[in-house]
Formats: structure tokens, sequence, C-alpha cells
């Protein structure tokens, strides 16, 4: 187990905040995170658990105990003529596993290429993009409970997957598992999805292979998408917000362009980037953090922003948005 006091969280966080902990602890297996789980002074202090940090915000210096999974290794555990299971450590490389699974002609993960992040965050965030979903894929979720060190082996239902949610982001379960391993079933004959964004333009006139899926999803999100490596961000800031079908109906009478997706009867999704844009707040800046001008549901680090800037800049989205439509919007990225 890797103990650090007083660590620069620099490398830790995309959006770049030089921040620092008070502690970071990395374990390397499950019998180091047990013995981290029987340390009453770990207890004794606040504690976040972290992967690569593409989705926080940290307001400041943490006073606490940042602690990060280096359980680290992908096993293909099961096969039948048509699928393979591969069970990965939850410290993995996101986008390092859908490479691997595409390299070796296993479908299911592509058009999740280029997310940020590891293996143990996917399945608490139910990462998607492109009309896939992790859930798609994940057959169990190996988890520990907090409180007891007691080791539990999630269902995929029991996960309770929707758009964006999970059972590991309910206000009741939020910080008390920490996921050890995710397995995910994975198709030898692959059915590929191009009927989202551009991916069928993208690829032209190659055939769609799990490889050009990849390649085309990465090459419309690296256009897109700012890159971490050179501009600070955490991608969509905030959740499409889903609002009732009234209010849609009055808002329609005012904005007839206004996108809409159905949910049910009763309930209908707005893309929060349109919000944000009529709302007038794209390329607004506050202190170092900026709207950024090609997608605005996404907040940059302008060089020199701290988490305040991000948040303050957050909260004058939410009110321009709320004060036009009447909608709340809700942070997708954690604050710390
Ligand atoms: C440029 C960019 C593009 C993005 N695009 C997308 C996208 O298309 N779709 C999408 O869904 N997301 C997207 N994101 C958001 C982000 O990539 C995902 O939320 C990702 O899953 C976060 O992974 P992470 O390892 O960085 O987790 P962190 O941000 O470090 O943590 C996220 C959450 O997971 C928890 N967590 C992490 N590891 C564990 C563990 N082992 N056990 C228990 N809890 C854990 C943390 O406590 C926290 O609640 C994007 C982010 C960026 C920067």
């Amino acid at each position: 187990m890797r103990i650090e006091q007083n660590y620069p969280l620099l490398k830790h966080n995309t959006f770049g905040l030089d921040v620092k902990t008070k502690y970071f602890v990395e374990y390397e297996n499950e019998a180091d995170l047990q013995k981290l789980l029987r340390d009453e002074y770990f207890f004794s202090q606040q504690f976040w658990h972290i992967g690569q940090g593409s989705n926080l915000v940290f307001l400041g210096d943490f006073d606490g105990v940042i602690v990060h999974s280096a359980i680290r290794g992908v096993e293909k555990i099961r096969e039948t003529d048509g699928f393979v299971w591969l069970k990965a450590g939850a410290g993995e490389d996101w986008d390092a596993l859908v490479a691997y699974s595409v390299q070796n002609g296993w479908g299911g993960l592509e058009n999740l290429s280029l997310i940020p992040g590891e293996v143990g965050a996917s399945a608490v965030q139910n990462i998607g993009a492109y009309g896939a979903d992790a859930a798609g894929c994940i057959e169990e979720v190996h988890a520990c409970f907090l409180e007891t060190g007691e080791k539990r082996v999630f269902s995929n239902p029991e996960c309770e997957y929707a758009y964006r949610d999970s059972f590991f982001k309910k206000p009741e379960n939020k910080g008390k598992y920490y996921i050890t391993h995710v397995v995910y079933k994975l198709s030898k004959k692959p059915e590929y999805r191009l009927d989202y964004g551009n991916i069928r333009v993208e690829i032209g006139d190659r055939t769609a292979t799990l490889e050009t899926v990849r390649q085309a999803v990465i090459a419309i999100r690296e256009s897109k998408l700012p890159d971490p490596k050179t501009t600070g961000n955490a991608g969509s800031f905030f959740v499409n917000p889903c609002i009732c079908t009234a209010h849609y109906e009055g808002l329609k009478k005012h904005y007839p362009d206004m996108p809409n997706y159905p949910v049910d009867e009763e309930t209908v999704k707005v893309p929060a980037a349109w919000l944000i844009e009529r709302a007038g707040m794209k390329g607004k800046t506050s202190g170092g953090a900026a709207v950024y001008e090609k997608q605005p549901l996404v907040i940059i680090n302008r060089g020199n922003a701290s988490g305040r800037d991000i948040a303050d800049l957050a909260t004058e989205i939410c009110n321009a948005v709320k004060e036009k439509f009447g909608i709340d919007l809700q942070p997708e990225v954690n604050y710390i």
C-alpha cells in the first residue's frame, strides 16, 4: 500500500487543479484494502475515493485521505461460442480496456472509446456515449462495503443502472462501497451501433468493424471535446435535465426549436447544452474558468482556474438557465 503525505493532486484531476491532500493512499489488492478498512485513524478522517479525477472539482486542498485503487489486470474468466466474460481490476484505465476488447474482436464497449477514467468509476457512473452505456455490458460488480469490510458481488439488476446513474451514486450509498473488480460480458458476434452522432458519416466508405467504429468515435470526440492533457475539463458538467410534459409544452410555445427527447408520457429530456447556449452563457468566464465555445456543456480551465472559479461559473450558468427556462440544472461532476 502506498501512503503519501501532503500530496499534490495536479496529476489526479483532469481540470488540472493544483491542490493537495493531507494523505494519499493507494491500495494494490483486496488485502491492502481490507487493511485500510480496519484502520481506526483512517475512519477518523474525512476520505474520498477517486479514479482518474475526470469527473471531479476540488474546491481547495483536501484535509483528509484521498484513496485510489491500483488493482489492475484483465482476465478472461469464461467463454462460450457467442460471448466472453472479462474481469477487470477497478484501477485499469477504461480506454485501455476498450482498446483491448476491440483488438480481440469482442464487441460491446467500442462506442465508449476514449472516455477518460478507470474501470471502477465506469461502474459507478454508468458512463455512456453514442447510444451505449457501461451497464449494457456489465455482468457483475465486485465491491467492498466500507462499514463492515464485507465483500459483495452485485448482479447487473442490483446495480440499478439508469441514465448516468447507479446504486453506487444514490445519496444513501454514495462513497460507501469501494469497487474492486468489474465483470463485462462481451459479444464475439458484435452488432454495430452506427446511428448515433456522426458515426456512419465518419466511417464513410470503410467497412464497419469494431476497429473502424472505435476510430470513428475517437475522431468525433477529438473534434468536439477539449483534450484534458492540454485544456483542463471534466467533460459534460451538467446532466441533461428531465422536465414534466406540461412544463415542456409551455416552453415550446416560446421556443419552438427547443430540442426534446420524450422519456415517458410525463417526462421530456432537454439538452443542457442548448439551454446554456440560449441562456447566453456560451463563452462566459469566471476567473480562470470558461464555458467552452465549441460545446457549452463543458467548463474549461483557461490555465489558472481555481475550483471556486469553476463552481462560481457553474452557479452562474444554473441561475441563467433557471431564470430563462425555469429549469434546475444538476451538476454531473462531484464537488470535493
Ligand atoms: C474530456 C472528457 C470527456 C468525458 N466524456 C464522457 C462521456 O462521453 N460519457 C460519460 O459518461 N462520461 C464522460 N466523462 C466523465 C468521466 O470520464 C466519467 O465520469 C468517468 O467514469 C470518471 O472516471 P474516473 O476514473 O476519472 O473517476 P473520478 O472522476 O475520479 O470519480 C468518479 C466517481 O467514481 C467514484 N469512484 C472512482 N473509483 C471508484 C472505485 N474504485 N470504487 C468506488 N467508487 C469509485 C468516485 O468516488 C466518484 O464518485 C468525460 C470526462 C472528460 C474529462
